[in-house]
C-alpha cells in the first residue's frame, strides 16, 4: 500500500501573495481579506 503525499493543495491570493495550504481556499484571505474567487490553485 503507498501513501500518497499529494494530497495538499496550495492556493495563492492574487490580490497579496498570500498562500494558503489546504483542500479548498479559504472564504476569505486572511491577510487581505480577498474573497475565494480571488485564490488561485498553485
Ligand atoms: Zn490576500
Amino acid at each position: 500500500m503507498g501513501i500518497d503525499g499529494d494530497k495538499m493543495t496550495k492556493w495563492r491570493c492574487l490580490v497579496c501573495g498570500y498562500v494558503y495550504e489546504g483542500e479548498q481556499p479559504p472564504d476569505r484571505c486572511p491577510r487581505c481579506g480577498a474573497p475565494r474567487e480571488k485564490f488561485v490553485k498553485i
